[in-house]
């Protein structure tokens, strides 16, 4: 990234950690994702149990792998699993010491937004690990909920369309058209204006591009 625009995006995250340290989440920026990964895997550090919130972010850096080597047990669903097999992951997920995850848009404003296919990761953000912490790069960032959700459907839907082969209208149009596709990928939104109460949430903002 040019030098000019690095200065300026982490003015932009310094922007949004402060507003979610407003809203009552813990928010740090890192220069890139090898800084944010070194912290992460030094705050898991090793025996935990760690829940895997599907993420294209997580796997660019390498994540899950590095908490399995560090001696942590990854719970996520693979594709393919039958689904009692994958209904027992994802609530042992819910359970989990540390649950990661990476949010389609964090906003200036300092709220954080997901869209689901399933719900699971929608589900556990609300509730349910002991920690919860969620890393997002500089392209996540949105003015504000509205522009969240647009960036969620017309940016990070059609490329998860593609990754995931699914022949949705959005992949040949190139915009959201809120599709009544058996195999549509976006059911539930969870936003999070203010951290909820029962919840420990760390935000980890990237000055560096990661997942969609
Ligand atoms: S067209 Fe359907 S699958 Fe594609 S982004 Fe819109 S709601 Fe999601």
């Amino acid at each position: 990234m040019d030098a000019n625009l690095k200065a300026a995006t982490a003015r932009s995250l310094e922007l949004a950690a402060a507003a979610l340290r407003k809203n009552g989440f813990a928010a740090e920026v890192y220069p890139d994702g090898a800084a944010a990964s070194a912290a992460l895997l030094a705050l898991a550090g090793s025996g935990k149990k760690i829940g895997l919130g599907g993420s294209v972010t997580l796997a660019e850096l390498g994540l899950p792998e590095a908490l399995a080597a560090a001696g942590n047990t990854v719970v996520t669903h693979k594709p393919g699993m039958p689904p009692e097999e994958r209904r027992a992951v994802w609530l042992s997920a819910l359970d989990s010491d540390i649950y990661l995850a990476s949010p389609q848009a964090v906003t200036l404003d300092g709220k954080l937004l997901f869209v689901d296919g399933n719900g699971n990761r929608c589900a556990a953000l609300t509730w349910g690990p002991r920690k919860t912490v969620l890393i997002a790069g500089v392209n996540k960032l949105a003015r504000d909920q509205q522009e969240g959700l647009w960036r969620s459907r017309n940016v990070a839907a059609i490329a998860n369309n593609i990754r995931l082969g699914k022949q949705n209208p959005c992949v040949k149009s190139g915009r959201c058209e809120d599709c009544a596709s058996p195999q549509r990928i976006c059911n539930a939104v969870t936003m999070l204006w203010k951290k909820p109460a029962a919840s420990d949430v760390l935000v980890m903002l990237v000055n560096q591009p990661l997942g969609y």
